[in-house]
């Protein structure tokens, strides 16, 4: 049955009168299951000013009484997180195992969230001056915004609207387009939480839509995830007309393999990193640099478990595979895996002849061998499961070759020497990396995000951080 989007403004759910609809498919079988209306400035006006109405009081409400209604939502959301993790399968394709994993991870925001009596303080400092007295005070700003990826439908807004709403702000989020039915679960939830009418609004919608968050002069700040050229788009956009600005941008990462790594870990770690939600993670492996002697063994042990996966509908037990998001993007990781060959890579592992199910958008495991920096396939981000493998003589040319690279989101090494590991942590660009761990993804306790290209502005998401992001740090200085 195919369902039509509304939005969640101050505290109902509207019908958008749009022109154009956006198509929602399940991806494992290319059934359309929903229209996300595309509608623009008004429907983004119309929630910016219900979040606006709704500021002051809950700016005034104790922080102890908001984060009561996240206890609320953490405790509907575990009611209904596997319904929530069938939801991202529908509509994203990844296997119900890690949906159910993005579904924990959302949770976890919320849980950090309720922490913000704590982690909202100030500071305070007697006699600055004789007889004056100094304090810095955390202060929410109004309304903040979000615009989200399609690769994790039910985790990426909780990266930011329960801090958001914690600090006292109220907020706007938009969901992609491509995968709305998530979203749509957590704000009947947030309904049923009893959150104050025009707290949480959600603004469903495409490009125009974010044009017009980024445009808005009541929004005072903007988190954006997704890819690096909207990215730059956003930051820039949003800080023209006087926002704040966290932007996570698009990734090629690179896994460093040492000669000396505990090497069945090692590939198990890569592979999953690599070919784990197709690919589509912003902390999937993209490149692996085998160094010295070891390049053989990692060939091998990679080819070995690519072909151990089993490709089919996340939905289904024994499936350790979904499908890509869409016929386009199928079309785009199969063009790159040509340009590769084209190039004069060595395609090691075929994922195109692993593409099956019935109109599902299906890709499988594909690795390269004797890729070059230069090369589109080990340059440019794929987003699917392609692993382009990049030898190196030693750390020093690996850690060249990753620093080459203007995209700087995640990357690891394997090694059992502390030596090497201190030096790659010291050195690599990449500011989420890892030692021995193949998706090195922060948890809702510390700062998510990348450098270089892959993050415009300056404090990351979740964390601590968050309530950096979250509020104005007003300073009082006084004298009686
Ligand atoms: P995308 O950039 O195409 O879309 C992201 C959002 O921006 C969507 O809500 C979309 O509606 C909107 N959008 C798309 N094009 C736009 C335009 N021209 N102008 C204004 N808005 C536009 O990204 P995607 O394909 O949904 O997600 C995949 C990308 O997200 C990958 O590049 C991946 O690396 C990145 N990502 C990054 C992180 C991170 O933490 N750095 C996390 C997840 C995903």
């Amino acid at each position: 049955m195919v369902q039509r989007l509304k939005n969640y403004v101050g505290g109902e759910w509207i019908d958008v009168e749009a022109s154009a609809f956006h198509a929602v498919t399940n991806p494992a079988t290319g059934e359309v299951i929903g229209e996300t209306p595309l509608g623009g400035a008004g429907e983004v006006d119309a929630a910016a000013r219900a979040a606006a109405d709704a500021f002051p009081a809950w700016r005034e409400r104790p922080v102890e009484d908001r984060v009561q209604f996240l206890f609320e939502l953490k405790f509907l959301l575990e009611k209904h997180a596997e319904e929530l993790a069938a939801i991202v399968t529908r509509e994203n394709g990844k296997t119900l195992p890690e949906a159910r994993g993005s579904v924990r991870r959302g949770i976890q925001m919320v849980e950090v969230a309720t922490g913000a009596p704590s982690l909202l303080m100030g500071q305070s400092l007697e006699d600055i001056a004789s007889g004056i007295d100094c304090e810095s005070v955390r202060q929410p700003m109004g309304v903040f915004a979000c615009i989200a990826p399609f690769n994790f439908p039910a985790m990426v807004p909780m990266w930011f609207f329960p801090f958001a709403v914690a600090c006292g702000n109220t907020f706007i989020c938009k969901p992609s387009e491509q995968v709305p039915f998530s979203q749509k679960l957590v704000w009947e939830l947030i309904h049923e939480a009893g959150f104050p009418p025009g707290v949480l609004n959600l603004v469903n919608g495409g490009k125009e839509t974010v044009n017009a968050l980024l445009e808005h002069p009541t929004i005072k700040g903007i988190s954006f995830v997704g890819s690096s050229p909207v990215a730059e788009h956003v930051y820039k956009t949003a800080a023209a007309h006087g926002k704040r600005v966290q932007a996570l941008g698009g990734a090629k990462n690179f896994i460093v393999v040492m000669p000396d790594a505990e090497m069945d870990a090692a590939l198990d770690a890569v592979a999953e990193s690599a070919f784990g939600c197709a690919g589509e993670r912003c902390l999937a492996a993209s490149v692996v640099v085998p160094v010295g002697g070891c390049h053989d063994e990692v060939r091998q042990g990679l080819i070995e478990r690519a072909k151990a996966i089993r490709i089919g509908d996340g939905a289904q037990d024994g499936v350790t595979m979904g499908p890509l998001i869409s016929a386009g993007h199928k079309e785009k990781v199969v063009g790159y895996i040509e340009t590769g060959v084209e190039e004069g890579a060595e395609l090691v592992v075929d994922g195109r002849e692993q593409g099956q199910g019935e109109g599902g958008f299906f890709v499988g495991p594909t690795l390269f061998d004797k890729v070059k920096p230069d090369m589109k396939v080990g340059s440019e981000e794929i987003f699917g499961p392609v692993l382009c493998m990049m030898p190196a003589e030693d750390l020093d040319e690996a850690l060249d070759i990753a620093g080459k690279h203007p995209l700087a989101n995640a990357s690891s090494i394997f090694t059992t020497s502390g030596k090497n590991a201190r030096r790659f942590r010291y050195e690599i660009d990449a500011s989420m990396a890892g030692v021995n761990i193949g998706v090195a993804a922060p948890m809702s306790f510390f700062g998510f995000g990348g450098a270089k290209g892959s993050f415009f502005g300056d404090l990351k998401a979740h964390g601590r951080e968050a309530f950096d992001f979250f509020t104005d740090r007003k300073v009082v200085i006084s004298r009686w």
